[in-house]
């Protein structure tokens, strides 16, 4: 039985290049994180052997005394984690992340074809809460079910509620999600409820990190983001039918049989430890820290004259829209990847540029060539990061911003193909993505 090292030095080799990655550089995608030591012991741990399909006491294999003592464990530090009462509400921890975890919502709730609304994901929203182009439907929810996609003031960067509950009135969704992975503000749930309440939908949260469970019905998560977990997800389910529905039986038979099968017992061991850490001080210290540094970051970006989408930012990322300066959130991108700092490219309200590549016809400009970039503060804090650390982070980044400038300045053109001459970046166009 040998070490990594020993076994395959190749990749070893890689896996220790990335860790020396991660310690070097700035990390501020906000959808990352540093999970703890112990969580990785857990998550690398002989869990990861075992077949355990189906609930803790009724599985379809044997062996599995320990598996369910450790399932329950995790689920009921999931519902203290979040403070909620074990009569009222359930939780699945079976989710292998955020958007199987998402679909399997849609599949116990609707039937193919339904009616949703989620946000636009060039406003801010997850592909999987429906997202398509004029020219197609891209992610699987908006395949099998029908979407119409609600949006931001423009004019504000907050939500348009006024313009959901009219379209929601005329579009009459059977499901209305909240939630985003790119808006700086918190959803106002009351009135999302009163929305659903006057069609006769239903209320699902994919949430970051705020409380949203008085107003909802299904609570839907990532563990690796905000609460610092390994990769994962979970469902959370009013145990009282909503709208004639057993939410507990539909939510549990879509995660298997529906659309998984054996979970994955190593990381459901590693979102337990990660559950019970994330009841303690230090961890609510942390959280309140992640939005005062993530305020920090904000105030003095304005400072420095640039427009933040909303304005601000009540969580733990800001938008910062590039428009103005006439250059893009890609080409900063790339230019703070060069100095070791990294963040994501990200579409802004109110962009317009739905081109295809000739050649890809599948990926949008939009997509690859943003308007804007997100920062986000969770792993920088997890790194002990204070607020005046995240006021020289937004220095860095002016300079990064302003190396961009310098370069546009030189290049002959503004066509792709002069910043990539001046990138020295060939490969550029292929390499985007969307932000998770
Ligand atoms: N929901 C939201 C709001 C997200 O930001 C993400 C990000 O990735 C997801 C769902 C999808 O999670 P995963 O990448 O784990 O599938």
């Amino acid at each position: 039985d040998y070490s990594l090292k020993d076994a395959d030095p190749e990749m070893h080799a890689l896996i220790e290049k990335e860790k020396q990655r991660q310690s070097r550089c700035l990390e501020l995608i906000a959808s990352e994180n540093f999970t703890s030591r112990a969580v990785m012991e857990a998550v690398g741990s002989c869990l990861t052997n075992k077949y355990s399909e189906g609930l803790p006491g009724k599985r379809y294999y044997g062996g599995n005394e320990y598996i369910d003592q450790i399932e329950t464990l995790c689920q009921r530090r999931a519902l203290k984690a979040f403070g909620l009462d074990e009569e009222k509400w359930g939780v699945n921890v079976q989710p292998l992340s955020g958007s199987p975890a998402n679909f399997e919502v849609y599949t116990a709730l609707l039937q193919p074809h339904d009616r949703i609304m989620g946000l636009d994901l060039p406003h801010g929203g997850h592909l999987s809460h429906g997202f398509m182009t004029p020219k197609r439907r891209v992610s699987g929810t908006s395949i099998y079910f029908e979407s119409m996609p609600y949006r931001l003031d423009e004019s504000t960067g907050f939500v348009d509620y006024d313009m959901l509950e009219k379209t929601a009135v005329l579009f009459r969704p059977k499901l209305i999600i909240a939630g985003a992975s790119a808006y700086p503000r918190d959803f106002d749930y009351p009135r999302m409820r009163k929305i659903a309440d006057a069609v006769g939908a239903f209320l699902m949260m994919d949430m970051a990190h705020i409380n949203p469970f008085e107003f909802c019905d299904v609570v839907t998560t990532t563990t690796h983001k905000s609460l610092r977990g390994p990769r994962g997800g979970m469902i959370f389910y009013r145990k009282d039918p909503v709208l004639g529905i057993n939410l507990e039986g539909a939510i549990n038979n879509a995660v298997f049989p529906g659309l998984q099968g054996g979970p994955h017992n190593h990381t459901i061991g590693g979102l337990a430890v990660c559950l019970d850490h994330a009841q303690s001080p230090e961890f609510k210290a942390y959280q309140s820290q992640v939005v005062s540094n993530c305020k920090a970051l904000a105030r003095r970006l304005t400072e420095l004259g640039y427009k933040l989408v909303s304005g601000g930012s009540d969580n733990h990322l800001v938008l910062v829209d590039l428009r103005p300066l006439e250059i893009d959130g890609a080409r900063v991108e790339k230019i703070l990847d060069l100095a070791s700092i990294t963040l994501n490219k990200n579409s802004v309200p109110g962009e317009r540029r739905y081109l295809y590549f000739p050649l890809l016809t599948n990926v949008s400009l939009l997509a690859l060539v943003p308007g804007g970039i997100r920062i986000g503060t969770p792993a920088m804090t997890t790194r002990g990061f204070k607020e005046e650390d995240f006021v020289t982070v937004a220095e860095c980044i002016h300079s990064g911003v302003q190396l961009t400038l310098e370069a546009k300045s030189s290049a002959p053109g503004p066509k792709l193909k002069d910043f990539m001459d001046y990138v020295e970046a060939p490969d550029f166009p292929l390499r985007g993505s969307l932000s998770a």
